[in-house]
């Protein structure tokens, strides 16, 4: 076994790109798993093995099959286990987000288990702990809470029952588990990707919501995240915890309104106008995302992350610049338009003559 390789799944992903990065940066050779290895766009992941002179590997495995994850884990000292279900809304079965987040834990762990894999680190979520019946309470959750998945949305719940199933699996094994809780992650997209966690920034720059519901978010920005990975492997206390990953509550509004005063000048009219419960609940009768919302109205995600803090040493920047990254981003890699000023500069037209 190989002490610095680590095994990433879902390396396609939004945050498994900068785990890639944070990684290789840090000295690790990565094993990545993909779908499907003929389709799959990895140029970034590639791109970033060649900046830090990283090693990678990229093989095929499913959540919902077992077949790749004998081969997956082999040699390997760690695996981040990030694959699971994430879609933007609510899908028509709940079975279709819960079984392969269960499922595909569960292989992944077995297959750690039968590899002597030394410690898994299992990305889980907020979302696993801060629903239920007693959502609205105004209490801040901690590690020692749990969401009651009878109560929770169909994604809450797929993470609830994963990592419940995941603490299950290694309570009698010497295989090491810790589980990164990460509250709402923005920041740059390593690749052109409409992923689920940056849709609110995408849907607010690009003008697509006419206003905006109460929703409360704990912003995390992707690059803490990364190295909250590597400190819950690296640190040898951290076995057999949870760590709340979040950075600071905000209320949709208020990202709106960082919104609003950093790309208003440049052109983009972010709504800041609060969407109204009623007007809300009259959209989800349509539109599934926005029925998905209507679970998380007018509650803050009240969450401390200052176990990880203490433990692991973790520092977060603010989420103003997780915000802007996350936009300038989506402009970067042209998932929203330039617009006013912003498009102006840019133009052929504008580029100064060689
Ligand atoms: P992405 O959707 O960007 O990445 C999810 C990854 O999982 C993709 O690589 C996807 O592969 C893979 N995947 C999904 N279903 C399957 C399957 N059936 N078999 C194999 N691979 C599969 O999401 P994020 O990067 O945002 O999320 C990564 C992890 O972090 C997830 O576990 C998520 O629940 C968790 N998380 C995310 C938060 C956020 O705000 N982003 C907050 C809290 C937790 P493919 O590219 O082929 O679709």
């Amino acid at each position: 076994m190989e002490d610095s390789k680590v095994l990433v799944t879902g390396a396609t992903g939004f945050i498994a790109g900068h785990c890639v990065e944070e990684l290789m940066t840090h000295g690790y050779a990565v094993r990545g798993t993909v779908r499907d290895l003929a389709t799959a766009d990895v140029a970034h992941l590639r791109a970033i093995a060649e900046r830090t002179g990283g090693s990678l590997e990229l093989v095929e495995a499913r959540l919902d099959a077992d077949e790749g994850w004998a081969d997956a884990v082999d040699g390997c000292a760690y695996v981040w286990h990030l694959a699971s279900p994430n879609p933007p809304g609510a899908p028509e079965d709940e079975d279709e987000l819960i079984r392969p987040a269960v499922d595909g834990a569960l292989r992944v762990l077995r297959a750690a288990a039968g590899a002597g894999v030394r410690r898994v680190v299992l990305t889980s979520s907020i979302d696993a702990i801060m629903h239920g019946r007693d959502r609205a309470e105004r209490r801040v959750r901690t590690e020692a809470d749990w969401s009651d998945a009878d109560h929770a949305p169909p994604y809450a719940k797929s993470k609830t029952h994963a990592e419940r199933a995941a603490w299950d699996f290694v309570r009698d094994l010497p295989l090491e588990l810790v589980t990164v809780n990460p509250g709402l992650v923005l920041g740059p997209l390593p690749r052109p990707q409409r992923t689920t966690s940056v849709e609110v920034i995408r849907q607010l720059l690009a003008r697509e919501m006419p206003a905006v519901p109460r929703l409360g978010f704990a912003v995390t920005d992707v690059r803490d995240i990364a190295t909250a990975h590597r400190l819950a492997m690296e640190i040898p206390e951290a076995a057999g915890n949870r760590y709340i990953c979040a950075g600071e509550p905000m209320w949709l509004g208020e990202i709106a309104a960082v919104l609003a005063a950093e790309f208003g000048p440049r052109g983009y009219r972010v709504p800041t106008r609060p969407l109204p419960y009623w007007l809300m609940w009259l959209i989800a009768r349509y539109d599934r995302t926005v029925r998905l919302g209507l679970s998380y109205f007018g509650v803050m995600a009240s969450v401390s992350a200052d176990k990880a803090r203490r433990e692991l040493g973790w520092t977060t920047r603010p989420a103003r610049e997780s915000i802007v990254a996350t936009a300038e981003s989506l402009l970067g890699h042209g998932i929203v338009a330039r617009r006013g000023n912003d498009a102006r500069a840019r133009s052929p037209q504008a580029e100064p003559s060689a």
